[in-house]
């Protein structure tokens, strides 16, 4: 039997099933699902993903069968909707819709209207008795067609769109503004005009044959899989390019034939707040495109409550039932046609990390999910926890803002957050704005890159631009429009619908509240109340943040922390990997165990040398032991109270200390830093040209691959048993104290067996030493870090001597990929642009290599210490993908900055349930 390519919907059955995304895509799964629960669809047929990858595999060609199963599947439309496709009495019309199995709304293109001609016209004035709205149709099909399938779409923010600008000219001469004041007449010149343009530009009449118009229909829905914004879409994502999209021929509903027409979109839940109400907008005598395209902002779903009562309780009907079915909250579009609703779409409703968390809480006490369910990734992406720890507006600072007269308008809070920016009016100008402003060390812009895009409405083109937006405002659309739906799904403060803004995208301005503000000002926009104030607007912590961190709210005030805390008890519970923090300061390491940390993983002991730069600088530049063991006893001491202050702190939980890594120089002043040489030449009494001398002895090309690490402390043994003195010492006060302490001493940069063994050597010597001097002991570990590729191959032998292992990725990612971690800013946008490498290996473990190698390191480790206690340091130790990784490689913890933490345990907790689902 040939491959099924074509699977029908419709009536009460159906070919495919809700399971069968992959090859039906989303959209068509679900129209199959909704008919199989008895919703009303209109019916139609979808050709699945495999024509897609066929199509782009065989030269834009289809499959020989398709046409006979497409005529088929068509038959069964017809006989379901009572007309027939193509007929010139009772024409049946179709739409052509993209689905892939994930939803990337807005990114790929649709026909609506498939049918017409001069013939089926006729039949469908006869069949509705409304000439206008028959032309209306008519004049629409042919200009989409054109966009979309003759490739008359405008490529630029300054190309034209040929059929806006005939349709703008006959609204200027016939002096009306909408595209609904134009009279029957007026709409059938248009369609002469659109046709005459089409031959004009592709020196082709306009297609008249229904047959030929769907087929290249749906050949334009395959291309436009592989048009830019999809294609941005799928990487910022990590969607395969391989998957391809289904089209979907459904046959057409009308929500523009009259009053008693209507159309919408709604979520089963609000998608922002995360709150149990019917959330949407809809039109009335309109189509589904008008909704989401934001070009009239539309009623809220409670008034159809009043406008067509009948409709609205079989919907709410409806809204229940779906989310029973799927129990999940859905995303629904309708069409009400002369009083009859017709449901055209559901699916999984995108949402803000806000209303994750509540739906998921939410749903769990309704009975409706379980608790595993509710921590899955398909539910919460670990990275949009962020979310609910970004800082809000100052309350304060807000207050202040609007009685200085500073609030220009109010729209509709889509996303939650709060951002200020400089105002951007084209999302190109912003991306290459943005992109003009390098990071910092952190991977933090400046604050002079934050961007609000201020626009109109946004569209799919924007994409690029929403993506290095701190904040996204629109003066049109609803709460579904793209910009909403698009900038929830980022995790980006947005705000809609603000019909006061008057956006003057010519001049560059944007005018509110009697003020007019141009391209580059300040502006703040708060995605919580939908306020938008001129300048600048201080913040504060999120409302977590105060709970667990300031203290400056209790956990009973805030609904957010509650949830937030219920949830993540839930990913506790389910975890095996434990989850720790990187930290130098006994706040941070504070903050990190109210963010649920179980332990330090990383202290980078050269940050808390920073703070004593001097003694430090003198320690390096002395020119023997002596003069160094003396500059190393000033430093005992600020390190011995560092460690004691972290041990307190952390409260019997481990804590991983490093010793010394980086290259010397970086303490020292450079060369042109005359001033400061002097300074510590005084210090030390030696003279200034003898500082210049050591640091240019100091200098080296490629630092990071220089005199670090453990071969600083084989070098300089004293610095080693100068840091190992203070840890140890500090562990014995506080144990003194009543405190339990932890202490593991971490030997960096390990790649010979040797070069640990000597300081494993030492910090034994000088711990004996200690406890001798202190009359008691402590228990404690030496391990290494693994960051080397030659450490990961020779773990067998290294885990001789290191009572634990953890995997430095940064180093180990530089030194695997040959890519210096602070130079390649130049070239890895180029690289992920060019899907050369998948992400950028310095945030996600790059698997098949470093992962590799990382595996190794395991597998060796345990082979000569079957419990060896592994971790993971590096930045990845915080990042969702890589926190699976080190699930499946069999770690036991890994580290990350505070602020991550709970993002660490919530993906800890996901690899555990992914792991079992594949059992
Ligand atoms: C690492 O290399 O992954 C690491 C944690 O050490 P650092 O970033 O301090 O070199
Ligand atoms: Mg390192």
């Amino acid at each position: 039997m040939s491959t099924k390519y074509v699977y029908y919907f419709g009536g009460t059955s159906s070919d495919g099933r809700s399971d069968m995304k992959n090859l039906l895509g989303g959209k068509g799964a679900n129209l199959a699902e909704m008919c199989n629960i008895g919703l009303p669809v209109p019916a139609g047929f979808t050709i699945t993903t495999e024509v897609c990858t066929y199509f782009y595999d065989n030269n834009r060609q289809y499959p020989e069968t398709l046409r006979a199963q497409i005529v088929e599947a068509l038959k069964k439309t017809e006989a379901e909707m009572g007309a027939i496709f193509g007929d010139p009495e009772n024409p049946l019309l179709v739409s052509c819709r993209s689905g892939a199995r994930v939803s990337m709304p807005g990114m790929m293109d649709t026909v609506l209207n498939i049918g017409l001609n001069e013939q089926t016209l006729k039949g469908l004035i006869k069949k509705t008795g409304n000439e206008r709205f028959a032309w209306d149709s008519y004049r629409r099909f042919v200009q989409m067609y054109g966009d979309v399938v003759l490739g008359m779409k405008p490529q630029t923010k300054e190309d034209e769109d040929p059929f806006e600008l005939l349709l703008h000219k006959m609204k200027k001469k016939k002096g009306v503004h909408l595209d609904n004041e134009l009279d029957t007449d007026d709409l059938k010149k248009l369609v002469k005009q659109f046709k005459k343009a089409v031959l004009e530009r592709t020196g082709k009449d306009f297609p008249d044959d229904p047959m030929e118009q769907m087929l290249e229909a749906v050949g334009a829905v395959f291309q436009s899989w592989g048009n830019d914004r999809a294609v941005v879409y799928r990487r910022q994502y990590n969607y395969p390019h391989t998957w391809g999209t289904a089209a979907n021929i459904c046959s057409m509903v009308f929500g523009n034939m009259g009053d008693d027409c209507a159309t919408g979109v709604a979520f089963t839940r609000d998608p922002a707040t995360g709150e149990k109400v019917f959330y949407g907008e809809y039109l009335i005598n309109a189509q589904g495109e008008d909704v989401v395209a934001g070009i009239r902002t539309p009623n809220k779903i409670a008034e159809l409550k009043i406008a067509m009562p009948e409709v609205y309780q079989q919907l709410d009907d409806i809204r229940n039932k779906l989310e029973k079915h799927y129990r999940d909250v859905q995303d629904i579009e309708f069409t009400v046609q002369k009083g009859k609703l017709w449901m055209l779409q559901t699916r999984n409703g995108k949402r803000t990390g806000f209303a994750g968390v509540r739906f998921a809480v939410d749903m769990v006490h309704e009975g409706l999910i379980s608790k595993e369910e509710a921590i899955s990734a398909g539910r919460i992406p670990p990275d949009d926890l962020n979310q609910l720890l970004q800082p809000i507006f100052d309350p304060e600072a807000k207050r202040k803002a609007v009685e200085e007269g500073r609030l220009l308008a109010t729209g509709i809070n889509a996303g939650p957050g709060a951002a200020t920016g400089k105002i951007k009016f084209y999302a190109d100008d912003a991306e290459a704005y943005v992109n003009s402003f390098s990071r910092d060390a952190n991977g933090k812009l400046p604050e002079d890159a934050q961007v609000v895009l201020v626009r109109q409405e946004t569209s799919p083109e924007d994409i690029r631009g929403m993506q290095v937006a701190t904040g996204i405002l629109t003066a049109f659309g609803g709460a579904s429009s793209h910009a909403a739906l698009v900038s929830r799904q980022m995790g980006k403060v947005c705000i809609v619908g603000c019909g006061d803004l008057k956006i003057d995208y010519k001049k560059r301005t944007v005018t509110a509240g009697g003020k007019t503000l141009k391209e580059g000002d300040w502006i703040a926009i708060d995605g919580f109340s939908g306020e938008v104030m001129e300048g600048k607007v201080a913040t504060k912590p999120s409302e977590v943040v105060q709970v667990l961190i300031s203290k400056t709210m209790k956990p009973e005030e805030s609904k957010v922390y509650q949830q937030f805390a219920e949830l993540m008890s839930w990913a506790d519970d389910v975890r095996k990997l434990k989850v720790r923090t990187n930290a130098d300061q006994p706040d941070q390491a504070a903050a990190a165990i109210a963010f649920g940390a179980e332990g330090i993983g990383l202290c980078r002991t050269e940050h808390m040398f920073f703070d004593h730069i001097l003694p430090m600088r003198e320690m390096i530049l002395s020119s023997n032991t002596e003069q160094r063991k003396a500059a190393l006893e000033k430093l005992l001491e600020f390190q011995r109270s560092d460690f004691a202050g972290i041990f307190r702190a952390m409260k019997g939980k481990p804590v991983t200390i490093r010793t010394l890594d980086p290259p010397l120089h970086e303490f020292l002043p450079t060369l042109d830093q005359k001033d400061k040489q002097k300074e510590v030449a005084k210090m030390i009494g030696v003279s200034p040209k003898s500082i210049e001398k050591r640091i240019k002895e100091l200098h080296e090309l490629n630092p990071m691959l220089g005199f670090r690490g453990c071969r600083l402390g084989n070098v300089f043994p004293e610095i080693t048993e100068m840091q190992a003195r203070a840890i140890i010492e500090a562990a014995c006060d506080v144990a003194k104290e009543g405190i339990a302490v932890e202490p593991e001493i971490m030997i960096p940069l390990v790649g010979f067996l040797p070069e640990l063994k000597a300081q494993v050597k030492l910090v034994h010597a000088i711990a004996e030493k200690v406890f001798a001097e202190k009359g008691t002991r402590v228990k404690y570990l030496v391990g290494t870090m693994i960051e080397l590729p030659r450490a990961c191959v020779a773990a067998a032998e290294i885990a001789t001597e290191a009572e634990f292992f953890s995997f430095g990725t940064n180093d180990l990612t530089q030194t695997t990929l040959g890519i210096s971690r602070d130079d390649y800013g130049s070239f890895i946008r180029h690289y992920i642009e060019n899907d050369l490498v998948k992400k950028d290996p310095f945030q996600v473990i790059d698997f098949d290599g470093v992962g590799a190698l990382m595996k190794i390191g395991v597998e060796k480790g345990r082979s000569v210490k079957p419990d060896l206690k592994i971790g993971i340091c590096g930045e990845h130790g915080g990042e969702p993908d890589s926190v699976k990784f080190c699930h499946r490689l069999g770690l036991n913890y890994v580290s990350c900055s505070p602020f991550r933490v709970p993002i660490a345990r919530l993906a800890a907790a996901q690899a555990v349930l992914e792991e079992k689902n594949k059992k």
